[in-house]
């Protein structure tokens, strides 16, 4: 495996900055919801990351579950939002206040079909929070409740997005440079 020093061409936000967000986006999700009862849905697994340390500065009792769809797309990084569950939440949804945890939004196909789904089972209310936009690649328009960083169209990683299934340890987001990286040989 190569080390990600290899291939990072930039840090695009740094731990501190991710950090300093995600307690700014829990300040405002606890008072958003102060006496109500929230249930955090992470889609897995990029949002990971991201819902850990976010639960931790949401002051409000809450509770969470976790749902995986792989997505079929024209080419590896490009999602078509025709979506697959491939395992479903744990608890049923009816007449909770659903908050969707996502790690970026780029075309909007994959959040589209995901609430889509959602909706179906009746929820209180269904918002989103999503740590990344990435908007000026939008295809199709979506709600977006809640976002850390709006940012330029180049492809990231670190902080529970992948680069072929790893570096998602990293506590920084960085822009990969696409001709230093090797995907793995398995
Ligand atoms: P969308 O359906 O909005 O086009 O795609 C959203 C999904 O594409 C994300 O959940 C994520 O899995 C993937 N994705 C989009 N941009 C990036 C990126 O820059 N880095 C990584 N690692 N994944 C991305």
């Amino acid at each position: 495996m190569q080390s990600y020093h290899e291939f990072l061409s930039e840090i695009l936000i740094p731990e501190q900055e991710l950090q300093d967000k995600v307690k700014e986006l829990g300040k405002i999700i606890s008072r958003d919801y102060q006496e109500q009862d929230l249930h955090l849905v992470c889609i897995l697994r990029g949002g990971v990351l991201f819902l850990t340390d976010l639960m931790r500065s949401i002051s409000v009792p809450h509770s969470i579950d976790f749902m995986a769809i792989s997505s079929y797309g024209s080419g590896v990084r490009e999602a078509s939002g025709h979506i697959r569950l491939t395992m479903d939440l744990r608890d049923d949804i009816q007449g909770r206040n659903v908050l969707l945890v996502e790690d970026i939004v780029d075309s909007g196909h994959t959040l589209t079909s995901v609430l889509g789904l959602l909706a179906t089972r009746k929820p209180a209310s269904l918002k989103v929070c999503t740590l990344l936009d990435k908007a000026e690649r939008r295809e199709t328009e979506v709600p977006i409740d809640y976002v850390g960083f709006v940012i330029p169209n180049k492809y990231v990683f670190g902080y529970g997005l992948d680069l072929d299934e790893y570096y998602r340890e990293l506590p920084f987001i960085g822009v990969v440079n696409e001709d230093k990286y090797t995907p793995p040989d398995h």
